[in-house]
């Protein structure tokens, strides 16, 4: 498929660079991992005349995230970035308009293959600096077509009712909540919490104007 991208790749990195705060390997890889994805699926100009095109979802919180979301133009802001907590180098993109999904993996091998690459830089990083640049994409990248149901409150544009947790009173969005024995709960109180509170949640009335802290 003939894509001509918007962007080139030092133009992203540029980009990617001034986001991020430093250009790094990550980013460098990041860039191309999600460039390939675009090129995939025929998106030329994510941030222009494609933009409300496509989801990404990330499977790492690092450098290359970043970039990716750079490339793309989806942020978790806009409901367009999906992230899955794998500690995994890959991503998946998904083309809203044609409904096809590709996942982007960077192979284990192209650390090791960086290394050969340049045996005369003694800096890992630098290493991989260089060769994250010039190695082909498939060195660099697994591909696979997939396919990821995405039900309408995962959509950017979804508005849904908003509905609060019989629990704690708190409002919920998007369809988040958990039903369970007939009550509508918060994914917290449903015991999915993250946090441990330190005190009881007071009152408002019972706590007054009291500042706590
Ligand atoms: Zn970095
Ligand atoms: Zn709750």
């Amino acid at each position: 498929m003939h894509c001509e991208i918007v962007k080139t790749l030092t133009e992203y990195l540029k980009d990617a660079e001034a986001a991020h705060g430093h250009l790094c390997a990550g980013q460098i890889l990041g860039v191309r991992l999600a460039m390939l994805g675009l090129q995939e699926l025929g998106i030329e100009d994510p941030h222009g005349k494609d933009r409300k095109r496509l989801v990404t979802f990330v499977e790492i919180d690092r450098c290359a995230t970043d970039a990716i979301m750079v490339v793309t133009g989806c942020r978790l802001g806009k409901r367009a970035l999906k992230f899955r907590d794998w500690g995994k180098m890959a991503a998946t993109f998904v083309d809203l308009e044609s409904g096809k999904a590709v996942r982007i993996a960077a192979r284990e091998s192209s650390k090791a293959l960086a290394k050969s690459l340049h045996p005369e830089l003694e800096n890992k990083n630098q290493q991989q600096m260089l060769a994250y640049r010039e190695l082909q994409n498939d060195q660099l990248f697994e591909t696979q077509w997939v396919k990821v149901n995405l039900p309408p409150e995962e959509f950017p544009g979804f508005k849904g009712e908003r509905i609060t947790c019989a629990q704690c009173g708190e409002g919920i969005n998007f369809r988040r909540e958990v039903r369970r024995n007939g009550k509508i709960l918060c994914r917290a109180c449903a015991g999915e919490r993250y946090y441990e509170p330190l005190e009881e949640s007071r009152d408002p009335e019972e706590s007054g104007d009291r500042v706590i802290g």
